[in-house]
C-alpha cells in the first residue's frame, strides 16, 4: 500500500532507467508524470517489426534480473506473474577465422573445462583467473554499484574502506588486454575476455582490468533470455508503472527544466510549463545541461569526457535457419588491437571488424517467419563526429557480408529479405544519446569511473539524474541500479 505525500516529480525520458526511477519514486507516494519525447517507451531498450520478422533495436544480453524482480516486490507484486526469463547455456557461441569454435558455458567449472579442452589453456588457469575477476566484484560491487560516488559520507563505510584498502586486487592499475595476455597462452581466450570491454563502449587495450569484473557477471552470475525478447522488460515496467498510478506522457519532449533561485521547479514541454517539486531527468546527462539547462554552468570535466563507442546495426530478416548459430553469436576479427586503434584513435570503420549476431528467433520462433531468422547485426563503430556515415554503412555492409559468408560458407546476400539500420546518427535523434555514443562516457582511462555525472545536481536543487550516462554506468542491470541510487539520494 502506498503512502501517499502528495508531493509531485516529473521524470523525463521513458528508458528502462526513467521507468524504473518513477516505480521507485511512486513507491514512496510522489505522483509521478513520466515525459517520453517518442511515441513509445524504452529508449535504447525498444522494439520494431518488418515484414514479419520482429527486432530488439538495442540492448540483448540480460544480466542481474534481480534489478528488474526488485521492481515488481516493491511494488508488492509477484514478478513471475508479469515478467519470466530463462537462464542461458551456453551464453555465447564464438566464431574465429580459423574455423573454430568456442562456446562459452554459463557457470566457472564447466566453462573452464570445455574451453581448457579446446585452447592452448589449463582449466586451474582458467578458474584461477574466473576467482580474480570473483574478488574485483566482491570488492567493487558495494563502492561502485550500490551507492553514489560523489557522497562524502559513502567515502567511510566499512566496505568502501576494504576496497580502498585492496586497491592493487581491482585491476586498476593494469589495461584489461596487459592482464589476459598475461592469464592466458591462447589467443583466443585472450580476446574472449578483451571482448567484455565492449560492453562499456571502451578498448580493452585503454580500460582498466577492473572491467574484466564483467566476465564474472555474465559467466558466473549467469546471462539470462526475458520470455518475449528485451522489450518485455521495457513492456512489463511501463505495465507496472500505470497500475501503480504513474502517469505516463508520450510525444512530450520536454523543452526546458524550470530552475528558479537555484532550484528545479518544473519542466516546459510544447503544452506550456508545469511546476513539480523533484525534477529527474533520465535524458542523456550532456544533452540534459546543453538542451534542457543551457543558461546553468555545465560541469566540464565530467561532462566532456570522450565518449563511449557507437554502433551501425543491420537488422536482418534471413530466408534461413543456420543450425550452428545460437542466441549470441561473436564472430571475432583477426586483428583486435588494429580494430580498436581504427574505433578510438582513427574514429572510422574496420575493414574485418568482429560481428555480433544475435537471433532472438532462437528462442522465440514468432520473432520471424517459420524457417527464417531475425538477425541483429552489430558492429563497433566511433561515436559520431561528422564522419560520412551513409558511405560507412555501405562499406560496412559489405564487409560484414564479406566476413559472414567466410565463417558460415554461405553467400548470405540472397538470403536477406528485410533490412532496417541504426547508426550513431540514428541512435542519437531516437534517444538523446550525446554523440550517439550508446554508453555515455568511455571507461578507457582508469579514472573514469569517477567522472561520471552524480546522480545528483550539486548546485540545483531537487534536480536528479539517471540512466546510463550518468553513475554507475551503462547497460540495463546498472541503468536499473542508478534509478535506486538516484531515488535514494531523494530524501
Ligand atoms: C545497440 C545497443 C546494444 C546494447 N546492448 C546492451 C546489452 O546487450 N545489454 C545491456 O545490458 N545493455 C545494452 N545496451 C545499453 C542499454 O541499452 C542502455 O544502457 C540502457 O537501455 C539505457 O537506458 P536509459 O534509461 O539510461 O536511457 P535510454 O534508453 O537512452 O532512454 C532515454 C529516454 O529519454 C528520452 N528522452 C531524451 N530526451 C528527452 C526529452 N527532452 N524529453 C523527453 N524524453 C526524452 C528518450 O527518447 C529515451 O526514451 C545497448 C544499447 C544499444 C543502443
Amino acid at each position: 500500500m502506498i503512502k501517499e505525500n502528495n508531493k509531485k516529480v516529473a521524470v523525463i525520458g521513458a528508458g528502462v532507467s526513467g521507468i524504473a526511477a518513477a516505480i521507485r519514486m511512486r513507491n514512496k507516494g510522489y505522483q509521478v508524470s513520466v515525459f517520453e519525447a517518442n511515441s513509445f517507451p524504452g529508449g535504447k531498450c525498444s522494439s520494431e517489426t518488418s515484414k514479419g520478422y520482429r527486432f530488439d533495436m538495442g540492448p540483448s544480453v540480460f544480466t542481474m534480473p534481480q534489478y528488474v524482480d526488485e521492481l515488481f516486490e516493491l511494488s508488492g507484486q509477484n514478478p513471475r506473474d508479469h515478467f519470466n526469463y530463462i537462464p542461458l547455456d551456453p551464453v555465447y557461441k564464438y566464431f574465429f577465422e580459423d574455423g573454430s569454435i568456442l562456446d562459452a558455458w554459463h557457470s566457472k567449472e564447466k566453462f573452464a573445462e570445455q574451453l581448457a579442452a579446446k585452447t592452448n589453456d589449463k582449466k586451474e588457469d582458467i578458474i584461477k583467473y574466473l576467482d580474480k575477476t570473483e574478488t574485483i566484484y566482491k570488492l567493487t560491487e558495494e563502492v561502485f554499484l550500490q551507492n553514489s560516488l560523489h557522497r562524502l559520507k559513502n567515502f567511510f563505510t566499512r566496505p568502501v574502506v576494504r576496497g580502498i584498502l585492496n586497491f592493487g586486487k581491482i585491476g586498476a592499475f593494469d589495461t584489461m588486454n596487459s592482464a589476459n595476455e598475461k592469464a592466458f597462452q591462447d589467443p583466443r581466450l585472450v580476446k574472449i575476455f578483451n571482448r567484455y570491454a565492449t560492453y562499456n563502449g571502451s578498448s580493452p587495450y585503454l580500460s582498466p582490468a577492473t572491467l574484466n569484473v564483467i566476465a564474472h557477471v555474465e559467466i558466473v552470475k549467469g546471462a539470462f533470455y526475458p520470455v518475449g525478447g528485451m522489450v518485455s522488460i521495457t513492456n512489463s515496467l511501463v505495465k507496472l508503472g500505470k497500475d501503480i498510478g504513474i502517469q505516463f506522457n508520450f510525444s512530450s519532449p520536454v523543452q526546458e527544466i524550470m530552475i528558479e533561485n537555484k532550484k528545479a521547479v518544473g519542466i516546459r514541454t510544447a503544452k506550456g510549463t508545469e511546476a513539480f517539486d523533484i525534477v529527474i531527468s533520465n535524458m542523456d546527462v550532456y544533452n540534459s545541461y546543453k538542451k534542457l539547462m543551457p543558461g546553468i554552468k555545465r560541469p566540464e570535466k565530467t561532462l566532456d569526457q570522450p565518449k563511449s563507442s557507437s554502433g551501425i546495426i543491420f537488422y536482418w530478416g534471413i530466408k534461413k535457419e543456420f543450425r550452428e548459430l545460437g542466441l549470441h553469436n561473436i564472430l571475432f576479427s583477426e586483428n583486435y588491437e588494429e580494430e580498436f586503434d581504427t574505433i578510438f584513435s582513427k574514429k572510422s570503420i574496420y575493414h574485418d571488424p568482429t560481428i555480433y549476431l544475435n537471433i532472438t528467433s532462437k528462442h522465440t520462433a514468432d520473432d520471424a517467419p517459420p524457417g527464417c531468422e531475425n538477425w541483429f547485426s552489430f558492429i563497433n563503430v566511433p561515436n559520431n563526429s561528422g564522419q560520412d556515415w551513409d558511405k560507412f554503412i555501405e562499406e560496412s555492409r559489405e564487409n560484414m557480408i564479406r566476413k559472414i559468408n567466410r565463417v558460415l560458407k554461405t553467400d548470405i546476400r540472397p538470403l536477406i529479405e528485410a533490412e532496417m539500420v541504426f547508426d550513431p546518427r540514428v541512435i542519437e535523434s531516437r534517444t538523446s544519446s550525446a554523440f550517439g555514443a550508446i554508453y555515455g562516457n568511455s571507461s578507457n582511462n582508469k579514472f573514469a569511473a569517477f567522472l561520471r555525472h552524480a546522480n545528483f545536481s550539486k548546485d540545483i536543487k531537487d534536480l536528479y539524474f539517471c540512466g546510463g550516462s550518468v553513475h554507475p554506468g551503462p547497460s540495463i542491470p546498472l541503468c536499473l541500479l542508478s534509478a535506486k541510487i538516484t531515488t535514494d539520494l531523494v530524501k
